[in-house]
C-alpha cells in the first residue's frame, strides 16, 4: 500500500516535516541517506539554533529532532534513494538497499553537499590529509600545521574548531575579505593560532600518500608559494543534492529545485523543504521552517485526495 507521505533526508527540513506529519496522524516514513544528520550532523557546535543558549553539537540536535518525530510515530529508515518515478501516482521509489516504496505525497530534503576544489591531488588525498568534515577528522592532526580554504561561515567555524588540535591553521582565501559573520571574524582574528592567506587559491595538494604540500597562487600577482601542511580542510560551499530528480523537477542551472511559496514542485503532491531548493539562507533553522511548512502542504495536498475519495491511512500513532 502507498505511504501518505515519504521525506527523503534526515536533516532539519526532513526531521521537522517528519515531525509535524507524524503530529498530524499522517504516519510519515522518513529515509535517512546513508548518513544520518546531514550537514549539520557534522557540525560540533551549534550556537545559533534557538532554545540552546549554551549551544549542541550537531549529532545531539538531530538525534533530539529525531526523538521528538519517533515519539509522535513518525519512522525512521536508513537508505539511500536511488530512483524515483514522479511521472504516475502514487509515485515510486528505489532505494540502494532494494526496497521499493510507493507515496502519496513526498517531501524532498535532501539537502546539499560540500564543494570540492577540483584541483590536482584533491581526490588522490581525500582521506589522507584532505578533509571536508572538520568535526570528523581534526583530531588526526594534533599538533600539526593544517589548511583551511575557503572564507565563509563554515570555513571561519570549523577553522577555529581546528585550533583545538592543530599547532596552526592557515585559512587561505581568495579574496582579502572574509564572507564569514562578523563575530566569527572576531573571534578568527583574535586566535593566535590562525594565519590568513589573503588572495590566494590552491593550484595542487601534494603528498605522497599523505597531504605534505600546498601550492597556492595569488591571484593578483600570479605569484607562486608552497604551503607545509599536512591537512587540507575545504570549505568553500555545497551543491544541491538533486541529481535524483533530474529530467522530472524543475531546478536552476547550479540544481536548486524551483518552489513555488508554498514549496510546491511543479508535480502535485511533490514538495521541498532546505537546501535543496534554497540557495539563500542556508540555515539549519530555516531548513527546518522550511519542513514546517512542507508538511503543512502535505496535509493540505492528502486531505484533498482523502475528499475525491482516495483513501489516506490517518493512524493514531500521536500521543
Ligand atoms: P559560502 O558562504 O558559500 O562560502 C564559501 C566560501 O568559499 C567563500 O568565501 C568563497 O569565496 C569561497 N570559495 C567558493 N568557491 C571557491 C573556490 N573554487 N576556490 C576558493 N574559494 C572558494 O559557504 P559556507 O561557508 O559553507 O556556508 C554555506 C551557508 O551555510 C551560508 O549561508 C552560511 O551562512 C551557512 N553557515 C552558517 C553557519 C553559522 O551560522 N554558524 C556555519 C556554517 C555555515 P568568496 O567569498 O570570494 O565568494
Amino acid at each position: 500500500m502507498a505511504e501518505n507521505v515519504i521525506i527523503i533526508g534526515s536533516g532539519p527540513a526532513g526531521l521537522t516535516a517528519a515531525l509535524y506529519t507524524a503530529r498530524a496522524n499522517l504516519n510519515p516514513l522518513l529515509l535517512s541517506g546513508n548518513e544520518f544528520g546531514g550537514q549539520i550532523a557534522l557540525t560540533n557546535e551549534v550556537e545559533n539554533y534557538p532554545g540552546f543558549p549554551e549551544g549542541i553539537t550537531g549529532p545531539e540536535l538531530t538525534e533530539l529532532m529525531k526523538q521528538q518525530a519517533e515519539k509522535f510515530g513518525a519512522r525512521f529508515e536508513t537508505d539511500h534513494v536511488s530512483r524515483v518515478d514522479l511521472q504516475k501516482h502514487p509515485f515510486t521509489l528505489e532505494t540502494e538497499n532494494g526496497a521499493h516504496y510507493e507515496a502519496k505525497s513526498l517531501v524532498i530534503a535532501t539537502g546539499a553537499s560540500p564543494r570540492r576544489l577540483g584541483v590536482p591531488g584533491e581526490m588522490e588525498l581525500t582521506g589522507r590529509g584532505v578533509s571536508y568534515c572538520a568535526t570528523c577528522d581534526g583530531f588526526f592532526f594534533r599538533g600539526k600545521q593544517v589548511a583551511v580554504i575557503g572564507g565563509g561561515d563554515s570555513a571561519l567555524q570549523e577553522g577555529l574548531f581546528l585550533t583545538r588540535f592543530a599547532s596552526q591553521v592557515h585559512i587561505v582565501h581568495r579574496r582579502s575579505e572574509l564572507r564569514a559573520q562578523s563575530v566569527l571574524q572576531e573571534r578568527a582574528r583574535e586566535n593566535e593560532k590562525i594565519n590568513f592567506v589573503w588572495d590566494s587559491v590552491v593550484q595542487d595538494i601534494r603528498g605522497n600518500g599523505a597531504v605534505n604540500m600546498l601550492n597556492l597562487v595569488n591571484v593578483h600577482t600570479g605569484a607562486k608559494s608552497e604551503l607545509p601542511v599536512s591537512g587540507v580542510f575545504v570549505y568553500i560551499g555545497h551543491y544541491p543534492n538533486t541529481e535524483l530528480f533530474k529530467g522530472q523537477l524543475d531546478m536552476d542551472d547550479e540544481g536548486y529545485l524551483t518552489v513555488d511559496e508554498r514549496l510546491h514542485t511543479k508535480i502535485p503532491g511533490v514538495f521541498a523543504a532546505g537546501e535543496a531548493h534554497d540557495h539563500i539562507f542556508k540555515q539549519a533553522i530555516v531548513a527546518a521552517g522550511f519542513g514546517c511548512m512542507a508538511a503543512m502542504e502535505v496535509e493540505k495536498f492528502l486531505a484533498n485526495l482523502e475528499f475525491q475519495g482516495y483513501p489516506v491511512n490517518i493512524t493514531n500513532a500521536a500521543r
